[in-house]
């Protein structure tokens, strides 16, 4: 169901509190090094400053594990917001009590306030009604635009929503519309390519899809326990031997549902996860006793190629190979500009999988790549995600 956005409530003059996904990588000095996240919320910021809001905005960093930590403050997250907004940001060393609530009591219509990492709280990620009831007397209405947190019941994106009238931000919004869209009425051909470590761990993602799409190609470690399903040798690749029945079963669905199920044809190998291994391509069957399967090979990239060129709908998720390292990156980089020139609407779901469309340098040629790593994936397993869940109903 469609939910209501920051443009269809009335804002100005309110005080907004909104919670926003400012969980940025910091280097030693505590500066930061990537503001893609900070600019990602930016057109909500932008809307409801010039909307006359009294913009409240609240984020967790890190994992200071319900303590305040020195490392973990946002004082570096309001400079850099400040550039990127070309207006001031005042920032308070709270997220909750008396300081707080004199600072938004002194906010003018149009400005910006940045609150306190939430998780120097406990109650944030248990979601405690008293601390998510402390959050929401600040505000008269909560706009979610943290779309990396919605698959969590928090205080500031659940508990806050029980008390306030919830709306998605602008962020919020794409993501739903866009992953919805290729679940919900995908054109097709419908086109799923799954990678990654491990199967275990999108186990519900492929069982979701499988229902979806007319084509599932599988690389990555993952490939490994299909093929030693498939009773084929693969050496000392890593195998997860108690989810080859699994993988087995998930084969068989894919017959019934009438989903091609692609496997690689070609890997490389080597002795060693090691940048400087000795790697090569080897068919499928032919894996040496003491090698690791550490990509999809040259030809599997072709292969997989053809079946995204003319696909309607792909979605990505998982690395085809171990793409840290360059002897074992071509599979994901060349699977990467394939999908950047197929004409299909193109969804990266995982925080891998989106790294390795930055490092090919493609990112601005997929049409979208989630901005939440495990909220994606919970929304590709078909699940509900509780912080949009919580938001209303149009
Ligand atoms: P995402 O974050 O996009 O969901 P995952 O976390 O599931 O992706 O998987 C990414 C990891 O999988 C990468 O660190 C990559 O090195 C690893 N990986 C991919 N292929 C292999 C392989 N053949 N053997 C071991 N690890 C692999
Ligand atoms: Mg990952």
């Amino acid at each position: 169901m469609a939910k209501k956005t920051v443009r269809d409530v009335n804002v100005s003059g309110k005080k907004v509190l909104v919670r926003v996904d400012f969980n940025v990588p910091l280097d030693k000095e505590g500066r930061v090094t990537d503001d893609t996240r900070i600019k990602a919320a930016m057109p909500t910021i932008k809307y409801l400053a010039g909307e006359k809001a009294r913009v409240i905005l609240m984020s967790h960093l890190g994992r200071p594990k319900g303590q305040v930590n020195e490392s973990y403050r946002l004082d570096a997250v309001a400079v850099r917001l400040e550039q990127l907004l070309g207006a001031p940001v005042r920032k308070v060393d709270d997220c909750i009590g008396e300081q707080v609530r004199q600072a938004v009591d002194e906010l003018g219509e149009g400005e910006v306030l940045l609150l306190e990492n939430l998780r120097f709280y406990p109650g944030e990620e248990k979601n405690e009604p008293g601390f998510a009831r402390q959050l929401a007397s600040l505000g008269d209405i909560l706009v979610n635009d943290a779309f990396g947190t919605a698959h969590r019941a928090h205080a500031s994106n659940y508990g806050v929503a029980q008390l306030l009238p919830a709306v998605a931000g602008f962020l919020m919004e794409k993501e739903i519309t866009m992953l919805s869209q290729v679940l919900g009425s995908p054109g097709r051909p419908f086109v799923a390519i799954m990678g990654g470590a491990k199967v275990s761990d999108k186990i519900g993602v492929i069982d979701n899809l499988l229902t979806k799409v007319d084509v599932l190609l599988i690389g990555g470690g993952m490939a490994n326990t299909f093929f030693k399903a498939g009773g084929l040798d693969i050496g000392k690749s890593l195998l997860e031997s108690d989810k080859v029945e699994l993988a087995g079963q998930l084969m068989q669905k894919a017959e019934e549902k009438r989903v091609q199920l692609l496997l690689p044809v070609d890997v490389v190998v080597a002795p060693a996860v090691s940048p400087d291994a000795d790697a090569r391509a080897v068919p499928v069957n032919a894996v040496p006793e003491g090698g690791m399967i550490l990509d999809i090979g040259p030809q599997t990239v072709q292969q997989f190629s053809d079946r995204l060129k003319n696909a309607a709908t792909v979605v990505w998720n998982g690395p085809l190979g171990v793409f840290e390292m360059e002897p074992f990156a071509h599979g994901t980089m060349g699977i990467a500009r394939a999908l950047a020139d197929s004409q299909a609407v193109t969804v990266i779901g995982g925080g891998d999988s989106a790294a390795a469309v930055e490092k090919a340098g493609v990112a601005g040629r997929i049409t979208h790549i989630s901005t939440g790593g495990g909220a994606s994936l919970k929304f590709l397993e078909g699940k509900e995600l509780p912080g949009v869940a919580a938001l209303q109903d149009k």
